[in-house]
């Protein structure tokens, strides 16, 4: 739609003779996915939303010609009723900080001359020249990123480690998204993906690495394409290959396409598979900074915590643990789904309240309806009560309520929504996603489907709600990985804070 957006564009524009005047610009997802197609004219920002074929030659005239906005097709505020003509003035941007993912409207992710107009590639002539691996390293553990794939490690720990290790060293981009509901990484890969790189680059030379992967899911196909492009580029422009900007550091960046297993987002399993092996997690006796891809020191981080190092790189560590909470720091994008007005990719402040994403930013509940539950951390997260809503939203709190941030998904419900279905549509997610190689995780699920179930059916028995619980327990204690072990928090969670709603379909049958 996009394409033909632009090639409506350059023949109004060319009827009016001002083609020549105003650069057509692709980009990547600009987050308000709502209100998707968009369009932002600078300079002014003027911001178009939802644009059709039939609204171009209006655009044209009105912004381009007679230099004022076409007042009817701009984007109605639903809280005001009132026309908004700049995109920064639009609630859903204005009440967020998009440090990362703000560039993606800046950018042609097909053009490495339109990252480096936008200062791309100066963190990486900055770590090169002024700076030592070590202090790097140090810059990275004073801002505290921790890792946004979902753990919240801190990411300097495992590069420190890393870069203590002899021998070939290899550094990965988990691209490997496999949340329902959860698209950030993609929307930054498409967008941007000179950010990546230039992340994993400046990592790379912290930690002696000359050798990386970005490993993304096949279903992907214009992230890998752009990405691909983009590796091109940077190799073109001697940022990839040998004596990268003449600084005597060579590094080299492959794809890996991956099946779309969601137990490879799971390191151990990840690099598993990397090597053509089935993508089966292992106890992690050894950690993969020691002994990892090819049995040689290796580095994971997830697409958000690589755009996040130029950035700290650039800004410096100070500035950017000024974000956030005590430890959780900088900001967090969230892809905001479900039954919310505002659907898109949010990026916040960590600590910013689940309130003030849903209700604020997200414009709360369609249809009037009430807010039920808002389930975090994809699906192995939990389901967060109304009570809850003014939880800061950081790596720690969540886990307090039972839940976790994980990457960032965010699926809202509404009144309507059954707590118990809910559960189980995980749950049965989750069973296809099992590698099944431990008993308590592959046997667990299979039993907490059974039950669930039933439940569900009406044909649930007293005791079903406590052998769930049981089982979860279990779950946590004794399976080998992250998946089994966080496999029944969306059951818990239910249950914790919805267990009324078991009752009502075990024993009123409803
Ligand atoms: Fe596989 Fe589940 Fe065991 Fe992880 S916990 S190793 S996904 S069976």
């Amino acid at each position: 739609n996009s394409d033909k957006i632009r090639d409506t564009l350059t023949e109004e524009m060319e009827k009016h003779g001002i083609a020549d005047k105003y650069e057509i610009r692709l980009t990547g997802c600009h987050g308000y996915c709502e209100q998707g197609p968009i369009m932002v004219i600078d300079p002014g920002g003027i911001f178009y939303p939802k644009v059709e074929l039939e609204n171009i030659p209006q655009i044209v005239e009105n912004t381009l010609v007679n230099n004022e906005p076409a007042e009817k097709l701009l984007f109605k505020d639903p809280a005001t009723k009132k026309r908004v003509a700049r995109e920064e003035d639009v609630p859903f941007y204005k009440l967020q900080t998009r440090s990362i993912f703000g560039k993606n409207r800046l950018i042609d992710p097909n053009s490495i001359d339109s990252y480096l107009a936008v200062g791309g590639y100066q963190s990486l002539a900055k770590a090169l020249f002024e700076m030592k691996p070590k202090e790097i390293i140090a810059e990275i553990k004073s801002a505290n990123l921790r890792g946004r794939g979902g753990g919240g490690f801190p990411a300097a720990i495992k590069w420190d480690s890393c870069s203590r290790h002899k021998g070939p060293k290899y550094v990965i981009c988990n691209a490997d998204e496999g949340d329902p509901g959860a698209y950030m990484d993609r929307g930054l890969l498409e967008g941007n993906p000179h950010l990546i790189i230039e992340g994993m680059l400046i990592g790379a030379f912290a930690m002696g690495s000359h050798e990386g992967y970005v490993y993304v899911r096949h279903e992907y196909p214009l992230a890998v394409a752009n990405l691909a492009k983009a590796i091109d580029h940077a190799k073109q422009y001697g940022l990839l290959g040998e004596d990268i900007l003449g600084s005597g550091f060579d590094f080299d960046l492959h794809i890996s396409k991956g099946g779309g297993a969601f137990v490879c987002g799971e390191s151990t399993a990840l690099m598993a598979s990397l090597e053509g092996k089935p993508g089966r997690p292992r106890a992690k006796y050894i950690h993969t900074s020691e002994k990892g891809f090819r049995d040689s020191p290796s580095n994971l981080n997830n697409v958000e915590t690589w755009a996040n190092v130029p950035l700290i790189i650039d800004k410096g560590a100070q500035w950017y643990a000024a974000m956030g909470t005590d430890y959780s720091k900088g900001t967090k994008i969230f892809s905001l789904v479900g039954k919310v007005v505002n659907t898109g990719l949010v990026e916040v402040p960590m600590g910013t309240t689940l309130r003030e994403i849903i209700f604020d930013i997200g414009g709360g509940i369609p249809k009037k309806k009430q807010f039920k539950a808002v389930q975090t951390g994809g699906p192995s997260g939990g389901c967060i009560p109304e009570q809850f809503l003014d939880t800061p939203v950081d790596f720690d709190e969540l886990t307090k309520l039972g839940s976790i941030m994980g990457s960032g998904g965010m699926i809202v419900m509404d009144q309507d929504t059954c707590m118990v279905d809910v559960a189980r549509y995980f749950i049965e997610f989750l069973i296809d996603e099992s590698c099944g190689q431990c008993n308590p995780c592959r046997e667990g699920l299979k039993q907490m489907m059974a039950v669930l179930t039933r439940i569900c059916e009406g044909n649930g028995k007293q005791g079903d709600i406590e052998l769930l619980e049981e089982l979860g327990t279990m779950m946590q204690k004794f399976s080998l990985c992250g998946l089994g072990t966080s496999a029944p928090n969306p059951v818990l969670t239910t249950i914790l804070y919805f267990r009324d709603e078991y009752e009502a379909h075990i024993y009123d049958k409803k």
